[in-house]
């Protein structure tokens, strides 16, 4: 008999996106002259640079002709991207990673969410809330939780990310083993000091803890002193995996290409004790169950790095992020008290006492604006929206104009 994997039946269905279509199609009959402006996705709006389409095309003509064609490549990317990614994204940035340190993947959602697969399932996992979801559902897939009671899977350490602590997690106040962190976050906007990492790497050490850092968004960060990635706080090589991804800054969300950096000394521990080292166990695992990234894909995540290449994804994250300050502002003179917004594309508001999905259906009827309710983040989302800045400055500015007509 085939039996099933039972954690999947504890899973909670996602109605967050589903609801949210429904009540904008129910509005959009009932308002069938008013144009809906959607700062609810988390999916970026504007075409690839030119520098990485030219070099897609160009991988793509190479492919046409024997003599340049390609089949299988490595399983951990080209050394032509491995390298150009551990030059700029983090050598030339003080941070100590080698290429072969680098795994370069399909997407930071499938890297965030296999990574479990290398712990056991006893060990505690810590994460935020509210939380990008595929931490946590990957979790309960693998049988690391217990059953959902009152907003909350049990066994799972919730960090909670609310206005006391700027959103930014404390320590928590039992010991734990795995830690995800994002920032800039998704989906509060927030950014993490090196003080702030600094002290997850220590706690981490003390604890013999791991910290999966998600930084799927620092190509917005523009603060100097904001910390980019987790490798340049001192000590987070032996306790620290970084995920990236090339779909927020180069736009490819459809195109998909992304990395994991896993340094040499990251260390887990075996059922005795001793350390086993991570590399080579994610490096197994990414060859058995990966056939790589395709060949016009990487020359064009490739041409990122390019001096065109980043020209053109500065100016492509500077345009979001101009919508990100215009919505921070009107919201702001509206009196309504939010996060993000400054390296981040996602302003986190609160709703001044209404409920999550009350904001949301105001919004969305006096407004015909789209915003995603807190509340499909976690228990600590409710009372609050995400506005999104990925949508065109037009559209972001006549959204701000009505709610500030609406609601002002
Ligand atoms: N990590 C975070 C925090 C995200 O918000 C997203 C996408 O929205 C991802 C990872 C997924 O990235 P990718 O497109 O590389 O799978």
């Amino acid at each position: 008999m085939i039996t099933i994997n039972e954690h999947y039946l504890k899973l909670q269905a996602s109605y967050l996106f589903s609801d949210i279509a429904k009540r904008v199609d129910t509005y959009q009959e009932n308002n069938p002259d008013k144009d809906i402006i959607r700062l609810g996705i988390g999916d970026v709006t504007r075409a690839l640079p030119e520098a990485c389409i030219k070099a897609m095309q160009a991988g793509v003509a190479e492919m046409a002709e024997d003599s340049s064609f390609r089949g299988y490549g490595p399983e951990q990317g080209y050394d032509f991207l491995r390298e150009a990614i551990a030059k700029h994204d983090f050598i030339d940035q003080g941070a100590e990673v080698s290429a072969d340190e680098i795994f370069v993947s399909d997407g930071a959602k499938c890297d965030t969410g296999n990574i479990q697969e290398l712990f056991t399932t006893d060990i505690k996992v810590a994460l935020p809330d509210p939380v990008y979801p595929v931490y946590l559902d990957t979790n309960v897939m693998a049988g690391r939780t217990g059953s959902f009671a009152d907003g909350r899977y049990q066994g799972i350490t919730y960090l909670d990310c609310v206005k006391e602590n700027n959103f930014v997690p404390d320590l928590p106040k039992e010991p734990v083993d795995l830690i995800y962190l994002c920032f800039p976050n998704n989906p509060t906007g927030t950014t993490a000091t090196k003080d702030e990492l600094k002290t997850w790497v220590d706690y981490a050490h003390r604890n013999k803890a791991l910290i999966l850092f998600d930084a799927a968004y620092e190509a917005f960060i523009r603060n100097p002193d904001l910390p980019k990635s987790i490798f340049e706080i001192e000590g987070a090589r032996e306790v620290a995996i970084e995920f990236r991804s090339f779909s927020k800054n180069a736009g490819f969300t459809g195109t998909r290409c992304a990395y994991t950096v896993v340094p040499k000394e990251c260390v887990a521990y075996d059922s005795k004790g001793n350390k086993q080292h991570i590399h080579p166990l994610w490096n197994r695992r990414h060859c058995t169950k990966f056939n790589g990234v395709s060949y016009p894909i990487q020359k064009a995540a490739a041409a990122a790095y390019s001096p065109e290449g980043k020209k053109q994804i500065r100016e492509l994250t500077d345009y979001y992020l101009r919508n990100a300050h215009h919505i921070k502002e009107a919201i702001t003179a509206l009196g309504f008290s939010s996060v993000g917004g400054d390296d981040s594309p996602y302003i986190w508001i609160d709703g001044q006492g209404r409920d999550s999905w009350e904001f949301f259906d105001l919004l969305l009827d006096k407004t015909g604006v789209v915003c995603t309710p807190g509340a499909g983040f976690g228990k600590c989302g409710q009372g609050y929206i995400r506005l999104s800045a990925f949508n065109s400055y037009e559209n972001v500015v006549q959204a701000m104009d009505r709610i500030k007509t609406e609601l002002g």
